[in-house]
């Protein structure tokens, strides 16, 4: 692999055979399969000045490993993505654990039996838990809005307790939005457990951090002769794709093209712009050996940030007298702004947009749209995975 920052004045779009827009994983995972198994000569153009995408990290100025773009845990229940990641990094064994902080007291989250004896006492919670356990059975993920349907009074004081301590005020602030207002999928994803389980993802297979970061794996990820990396370089000022084909540096492009960025910044959002959540990340170094109890505590009744994480409880390194907190703060994206697109907004009209972006770009068979932007999707690190998988074996069946 070379990495340089900017293009080089002899660049010649023509001498590779394929060329990635974006270096995280979509655009790498991409890159490293068309290498390895066609023997394609692949550049990519990555506008920012790092690979790696949001899962960057880096040391700070205190020495201290940080998620630039939010913290990121590595989970999956599927094995394709883990042993192909897996050739790449080994991982910490670290499990991630969330608490929320209810009116000062912190409960795990997922709420589980455990928070709901913290919540109710130990008396009552038990006996709640235990009918939990007779309607849903044990070791059972049960979202909100499913707890919420069910008709019974003990069930309704649970349901009611969670969606007012847990989900209300943490949605509002992620989203601007209740909780029935989104998309089910969302709260979804932090369902209620029926269980001891007091980890974040429970029950999924595959966890931890990679032992030497995310930049790491991207690195050995993309250490391939075939691999050229050039950063700085924001494709927009060098490709446009019409009704067919493709163009490149003014000329028409026959390689493969593999899109990662938001699609309708491709058209200048001649259609609308599509709407995105967006984060301010606020940094901060204190001189303690550690902050809070977990990864990252949920402020979900108090405060205007969501979450704070704390670097070191999740890489587990050790700087003594010295850790990295960081608050996040949502809001609504500004197109054209240089605020990161970080959300996609799941809803029908934004889904519509998204689709005739989508169609546009159908006519042209070497232009491929893949990722958590350029799909305009909800997706993890190890979705966003899976779906370059699938992506990179098309191609691969194509050219072989
Ligand atoms: P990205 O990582 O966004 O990469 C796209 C790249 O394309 C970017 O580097 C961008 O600069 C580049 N690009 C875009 N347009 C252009 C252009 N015109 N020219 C050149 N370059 C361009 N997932 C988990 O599994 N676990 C977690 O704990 C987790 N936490 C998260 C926390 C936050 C706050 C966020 C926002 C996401 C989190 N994720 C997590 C999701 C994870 O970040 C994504 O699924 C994954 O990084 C997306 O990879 P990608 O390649 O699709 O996109
Ligand atoms: N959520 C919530 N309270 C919590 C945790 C999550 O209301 O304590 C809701 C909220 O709407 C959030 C969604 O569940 O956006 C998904 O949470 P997750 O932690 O998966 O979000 P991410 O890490 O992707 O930002």
């Amino acid at each position: 692999m070379s990495i340089q920052s900017g293009l080089p004045a002899d660049f010649t779009p023509e001498s590779f055979d394929a060329i990635v827009v974006g270096a995280g994983y979509a655009g790498s995972v991409c890159a490293r399969r068309l290498a390895e198994a066609c023997g394609m000569k692949v550049a990519i153009l990555e506008r920012r000045d790092h690979i790696a995408g949001n899962a960057y990290d880096y040391e700070d100025e205190a020495g201290i490993l940080v998620h630039k773009y939010g913290p990121h845990i590595y989970h999956t229940t599927n094995e394709r993505v883990d042993q192909f990641l897996s050739r790449f990094t080994e991982w910490t064994n670290y499990q991630h654990k969330v608490l929320a902080n209810i009116h000062g007291t912190l409960m795990p989250v997922p709420f589980n039996h455990k928070s709901l004896k913290l919540a109710f006492g130990d008396e009552k919670g038990e006996r709640l838990y235990q009918k939990l356990v007779a309607t849903f059975g044990e070791n059972k993920k049960v979202p909100i809005m499913e707890l919420r349907e069910k008709n019974d009074p003990e069930l309704s004081e649970v349901a009611d307790y969670v969606f007012e301590n847990v989900f209300l005020h943490y949605t509002m602030k992620q989203w601007g939005k209740t909780p029935d207002q989104i998309d089910p999928s969302i709260t979804g994803r932090v369902p209620v457990f029926v269980g001891d389980d007091d980890r974040y993802f429970p029950g999924a297979p595959f966890q931890g951090m990679p032992a030497e970061g995310y930049t790491k794996l991207f690195e050995n990820m993309l250490e391939h002769d075939l691999i050229s990396v050039f950063t700085g370089v924001d494709a927009r000022d060098i490709l446009s794709v019409g009704d067919s084909a493709v163009t490149v540096c003014g000329k028409p492009y026959g390689g493969e093209v593999i899109y990662t960025g938001p699609l309708d910044e491709l058209f200048g959002s001649d259609l609308g712009a599509l709407p995105y959540r967006t984060l301010d990340m606020v940094f901060e170094t204190l001189d303690e050996d550690q902050f809070q109890p977990v990864g990252t505590v949920n402020y979900t009744t108090s405060e205007d940030f969501t979450r704070i994480t704390e670097f070191k409880n999740m890489t587990g390194q050790v700087v003594p007298g010295k850790t990295t907190i960081m608050k996040e703060y949502s809001k609504a994206f500004t197109p054209g702004s240089d605020e990161t697109p970080y959300y996609a907004i799941l809803e029908d009209q934004n889904l519509e947009l998204y689709r005739r972006y989508r169609d546009r770009v159908a006519g042209c068979l070497n232009f491929h749209a893949v990722g958590r932007l350029a799909e305009y999707r909800y997706y993890d690190m190890d979705g966003v995975v899976a779906s370059a998988l699938d992506l990179s074996d098309e191609l691969i069946a194509q050219h072989n």
